[in-house]
């Protein structure tokens, strides 16, 4: 059986219960090693291979998948944050039907809520923003047309890019394509949840000096949106004049 397990942000303490407890029972590992912590591994039992995706093939990890499942092992997949979020996954699901070997899913912590935790920032504000969009920009991956940033910008909603710190320059230039303003609130989270983690709040006209100025051009999010400002309405659903199905509202 392979299990495809979502490692977390990064501190080792914000794995699953559920996700730790197949870590501890792995036979083999197969992690993302360019951003999961390697503390997790410590989890593992001494005698559990360890092998890093970074430096792997689709086809490398499914022989090892295929070999542990023919020795009746348990395989952990270790992927960074929740494994449905660039885990690149579907194909190793795809590739796992095709030969016929059993696989769960354990979800994990993303990157984009460990980032609003250590910004303390909530994406879906009554009267700013009722939508997160998370997408990247285009680099040797194709985006979609139709998914340019600019295109997306135009919604002015909350905004989450992933794999774009090293193209802020163009990030920005496009941004303000689309639409936001220049003082609309942005921010760059390096490592969220880990030791080294770092914020910079910035606007979307000054994202690129920011992430020079921070030296901050990988491993990091971009955040924007007025869900970073000051202004918002309080929720109708704690509101004493709101009626829901659990609390009559009173004036
Ligand atoms: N599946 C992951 C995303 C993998 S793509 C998730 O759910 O978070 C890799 C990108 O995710 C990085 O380039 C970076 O943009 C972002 N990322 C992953 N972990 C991060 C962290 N702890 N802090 C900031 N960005 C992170």
């Amino acid at each position: 059986m392979v299990h495809f397990v979502g490692a977390g942000p990064g501190a080792p303490d914000l794995i699953t219960l559920r996700g730790a407890e197949l870590l501890r029972q792995a036979d083999v590992v197969i992690y993302a090693g360019s951003l999961v912590n390697p503390a997790l591994l410590e989890l593992c039992k001494a005698d559990c291979a360890r092998y890093n995706s970074a430096e792997m093939t689709l086809e490398q990890m499914l022989d090892i998948m295929g070999q542990a499942e023919r020795a009746g092992k348990a395989t952990v997949r270790l992927h960074t944050g929740d494994p449905c979020l660039y885990g690149a996954v579907r194909e190793q699901m795809d590739a796992l039907d095709r030969l016929g070997i059993p696989y769960d899913i354990t979800p994990g912590v993303s990157s984009f809520c460990g980032a609003a935790a250590v910004l303390r920032a909530e994406y879906t504000l009554p009267g700013v923003s009722q939508s997160v969009i998370l997408t990247r920009m285009s680099g040797r991956t194709a985006v979609p047309e139709g998914e340019s940033i600019s295109a997306l910008a135009a919604h002015g909603t909350s905004m989450v890019l992933f794999l774009s710190a090293g193209m802020l320059e163009d990030l920005q230039t496009e941004l303000l394509r689309g639409g936001y303003a220049p003082d609309t609130p942005a921010a760059l989270v390096y490592k969220a949840t880990w030791l080294e983690e770092k914020t910079v709040r910035c606007t979307v006209g000054t994202l690129a000096r920011a992430g020079r100025e921070h030296q901050i051009s990988k491993t990091a999010l971009v955040l924007v949106g007025d869900f970073l400002g000051k202004d918002y309405r309080r929720s109708r659903l704690y509101d004493p004049a709101f009626t829901t199905g659990f609390r009559e509202g009173r004036l």
